[in-house]
């Protein structure tokens, strides 16, 4: 039987989540963040240009979707 260990699993997606926050901060300001696989820098994709919206890379590995209220 395997043994799951939660806590840690919690704490990643903890920090997963802080990572986007400050990566989509970054973006809002006007600053480059490269993908951290491509290396592309992300960029903003508004709800005019896309019906997803968020912030990715131009190759698609990295994307955060976000909402616009
Ligand atoms: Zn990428």
């Amino acid at each position: 039987m395997m043994k799951l260990d939660f806590s840690q699993l919690n704490k990643q997606a903890k920090q997963s989540f802080s990572n986007q926050h400050a990566v989509i901060k970054k973006v809002m300001q006007g600053k480059v963040v490269a993908c951290e696989k491509c290396g592309q820098p992300l960029v903003l994709i508004t709800p005019e240009q896309s019906e997803q919206p968020g912030i990715g890379c131009i190759k698609g590995c990295t994307f955060i979707s976000l909402e616009f209220a």
